[in-house]
């Protein structure tokens, strides 16, 4: 999942950074209002935090102009001002969510995990296919024979393709996601983690494979 957080304080953003990284999200930084408008409009994210006390554009009107533009990415407020009248501000503009500095990190991690999943329709944190089960909490893939924990980029390839169960994701569209649109990755990087993925899902007896389609991209296909 990409996110693209919003904050002007860069030492927040470094620790916040590294944090929803080592959580196995893909992560770009903008530290302005404007800048963040330039990014909503250039990519597709699955969600964003956004601090409201901006400089250039604060964090109320970026969200309302995405708004305005009809884009419903889940939007999680960040802001120092704790004040009841923010929050409703902030929420009756659009905000999926609310979280009052200073906060814990397993705190804003529930709350991503809590505003993306609802975006889906999605009712708990596991994602299902076959004997397959993926956690997305604690990164965790099981089976009947045994559990692993995956790899980052394993991890987020799988979501990608357990969340559209019959479309073909071609690999332009996991770099996108996962490394970033401006990142000079390319397709033989995605299939070295594809292949990592299929080792792993042969340890553990998977009755679902990742099949290649030539020239289009990978879906998953449960073995009958
Ligand atoms: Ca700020």
């Amino acid at each position: 999942m990409r996110l693209l957080l919003v904050e002007d304080e860069r030492s927040l953003v470094k620790a916040l950074t590294a944090i929803l990284e080592g959580n196995h999200y893909s992560v770009d930084a903008v530290y302005d209002g404007r800048e963040a408008l330039a990014y909503l409009e250039a990519t597709v994210y699955d969600g964003v935090i956004l601090d409201l006390m901006l400089p250039g554009l604060d964090g109320l009107s970026v969200l309302r102009q995405i708004r305005a533009r009809g884009n419903q990415v889940p939007v999680l407020i960040l802001t120092a001002k704790s004040e009841v009248e923010d929050k409703v501000l902030g929420l009756d503009s659009g905000a999926n969510d609310y979280l009052a500095k200073p906060f814990a990190a397993a705190e804003l991690l529930a709350r991503i995990r809590a505003m993306t999943r609802s975006q889906r329709g999605q009712s708990g944190s596991l994602l299902r296919r076959g004997n397959l089960t993926l956690d997305l909490a604690s990164f965790e893939l099981s089976t009947p024979t045994g559990r692993t924990r995956l790899p980052n980029k394993e991890f987020q390839i799988l979501e990608m393709l357990l969340r559209s169960p019959t479309a073909l994701i071609p690999a332009g569209q996991f770099i996108e996601t996962i490394w970033g649109l401006d990142s000079d990755v390319e397709a033989n990087v995605v299939w070295v983690h594809i292949s990592c993925l299929r080792k792993i899902l042969a340890k553990l007896d998977a009755n679902v494979r990742i099949r290649a389609v030539r020239n289009s991209g990978y879906r998953l296909e449960e073995r009958p």
